[in-house]
């Protein structure tokens, strides 16, 4: 169609200044595009015949009427070689969903793709009737992620910038829900080891870096070219203060972080200068997912935690796949090893801080055997000495350790030194096969054992 051209019309579409644009191709699906309707249907007729000449035909039952902006009255139906042309008020145009009624165009492609990401992940976890449930290894599951799920979560997002936050939840659920199938942990665990814990980046983050991608892209580009074009009209815009992608680019930014600003004088903003914003988006992630996991009372053994390097040395990731997702084989031990850092363990401090109507204080959560010290899963793990099968599989445990690493574990600790030998055997990766296993198998002994509750608490519930 490259030789498809249209009469001028003084009512055609100035989508760039000085440039009227009366049609749009991609292959052979076309648009026509006018502001006023006589002109639009004088387009139509000359498509017609124009279609005509070169044998190519046009269908009015394929092609979609839509008014963008006020209905006009007594708006009579388009017509192509005679037959009508149906309204609609959402449509699909080269992959993306439009809607003319909605003050977001692209809320029905926000939901579109949600429900696509939505249909690939039970694509995915589908593997689980061969496999057996809960058993996808995260490490495979992530790389499904990538190739199946994500590609719908980021579709679209470099031409419409994440301004409607009901429209963007759509993803946000689908990508959160995944991710916790994939660790096994409950759908409304907390948020932030979510994306710690597998190196995935919350996708509002990735969206608006990939946005920011297409802003290089379009800079890049030669002065001659309509995208170009656009984007200088669009920085002409943001300094009128109108709405266009440029200004919703800027809110999406701000809305992340204030921190997070496009150049002061966009008239001379360079790639290099989108580029650097583009890394302090991951860098804002980071910020807010670390300053979440400080801040969260159940993600406590996660605060601090550096990461070993090759020369011996330790470094703080914020996000990657840890150690325990890809070397704990076993899907049991793993989750045993998932919850504790997620807060969903076994243990009363977790647990009897989920009472709905009124929740223990966190200092009566007491040890269901020594009913002394607060039931945490280091306390469980290192220190209760009142269970005779937790102190046999401890001994177990030490010994192991011993002969291992050549560490000693103490027999007696206090609270806090039992939080450092449990955190220093957690993050050990020679270690975390053997750890997994045993608070998996404490897990499992503890969960049989009711948990205790002071007689004065249940009055005092009453
Ligand atoms: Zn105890």
């Amino acid at each position: 169609m490259a030789d498809f051209t249209l009469p001028d019309n003084p009512k055609d579409a100035l989508l760039i200044p000085n440039v009227r644009v009366s049609h749009l191709e991609h292959a052979d699906d076309s648009v026509l595009l006018c502001k006023d309707p006589v002109g639009l249907q004088k387009h139509l007729d000359s498509a017609w015949v124009w279609g005509g000449d070169v044998r190519l035909q046009f269908h009015a039952l394929k092609s979609v009427g839509m008014v963008f902006g006020p209905i006009p009255n007594n708006l009579q139906p388009f017509t192509l070689g005679g037959a009508s042309i149906p309204f609609k008020q959402s449509h699909c145009y080269i992959g993306v969903v439009f809607r003319s009624t909605s003050r977001n165009y692209f809320v029905d492609h926000y939901k579109k793709k949600a429900e696509s990401a939505r249909f690939a992940s039970r694509q995915v976890f589908s593997i689980e009737s061969m496999i057996g449930a809960k058993r996808l290894p995260p490490k495979i599951g992530c790389t499904f992620y990538t190739a199946l799920v994500d590609c719908h979560l980021i579709h679209g997002c470099e031409i419409m910038p994440d301004v409607d936050n009901v429209a963007l939840y759509k993803l946000q659920k689908v990508q959160r829900a995944f991710l916790r199938r994939l660790l096994c942990i409950g759908f409304n665990s907390v948020l932030a080891p979510l994306f710690t814990e597998i190196g995935v980046l919350p996708i509002e983050y990735r969206r608006i870096t990939l946005c920011l991608r297409y802003l290089e892209y379009l800079l890049e580009l030669p002065e001659n070219r309509f995208a170009y074009m656009a984007l200088q009209a669009n920085i002409d815009m943001v300094y009128a203060s109108q709405p266009c992608w440029l200004q919703d680019l800027r809110l999406a930014l701000n809305k992340l972080s204030p921190q997070l600003q496009l150049p002061r004088n966009l008239r001379s903003m360079q790639v290099g200068e989108i580029d650097e914003l583009r890394k302090q988006v991951s860098k804002v992630a980071d910020e807010y997912l670390n300053s979440e996991i400080q801040k969260l009372s159940q993600t406590y053994l996660l605060c601090n935690r550096l990461e070993p390097l090759e020369d011996g040395k330790f470094t703080r990731k914020t996000r990657m796949l840890r150690h325990y997702v890809v070397l704990v084989e076993n899907a049991d031990y793993r989750r045993a090893i998932t919850a504790l850092f997620f807060g969903r363990h076994v243990f009363a401090i977790a647990r009897l801080g989920w009472m709905k109507d009124n929740p223990i204080q966190r200092e009566r959560r007491l040890c269901r055997f020594c009913k002394v010290v607060i039931e945490t899963p280091e306390h469980a793990a290192l220190q209760c000495q009142a269970d005779l099968y937790t102190v046999n599989l401890r001994n177990n445990l030490r010994e192991a350790v011993r002969a291992g690493n050549k560490w000693e574990i103490p027999i007696n600790l206090t609270n806090q030194s039992s939080l450092y030998w449990f955190k220093k055997i957690l993050f050990n990766w020679d270690l975390i096969g053997l750890c997994a296993k045993y608070m998996y198998e404490i897990s499992v002994h503890w969960a049989k054992t009711k948990m205790f509750i002071a007689a004065e608490e249940i009055t005092g519930n009453q």
